[in-house]
């Protein structure tokens, strides 16, 4: 598996950087976020590096359906009924930060529309 030592969320996921762990399994792993937008905020990240959605291939459609369904069991797990946001923030517009595809599944508070 693609994993980058020069990726802080490469090495989150080994372990080698804390984070609060939420879910762990084979190819994801799912943790809270370190500046919360949301009373509840958890990433959900690939195991394997990807740098964005934009770089997406054919064969990550099975991981890309593992971090959804991730997220809608952490959810279920912490309660969110009242509906929740997931969003993926892709490339300089996109107003991505860090280089390694990220799930955000934000909850407890109402959410605006249009984004910012
Ligand atoms: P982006 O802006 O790329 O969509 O989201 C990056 C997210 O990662 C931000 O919400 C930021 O708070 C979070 N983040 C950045 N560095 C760390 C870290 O070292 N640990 C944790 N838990 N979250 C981080
Ligand atoms: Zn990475």
């Amino acid at each position: 598996m693609l994993v980058s030592m020069d990726c802080i969320f490469c090495k989150i996921a080994a372990g080698e950087i804390p984070s609060k762990q939420l879910y762990s399994d084979e190819a994801v792993y799912a943790f809270a976020d370190i500046d919360p937008k949301a009373p509840f905020h958890a990433l959900i990240i690939p195991r394997e590096h990807l740098t964005s959605l934009a770089d997406a291939a054919e064969h990550h459609k099975a991981v890309l359906g593992h971090m959804h369904y991730t997220a809608a069991e952490l959810a279920r797990k912490h309660g969110l009924d009242n509906g929740y946001r997931v969003v993926i923030n892709t490339g300089a517009d996109g107003g991505q930060t860090v280089s390694h595809l990220h799930l955000h599944l934000l909850g407890g508070r109402l959410m605006a529309w249009p984004p910012g």
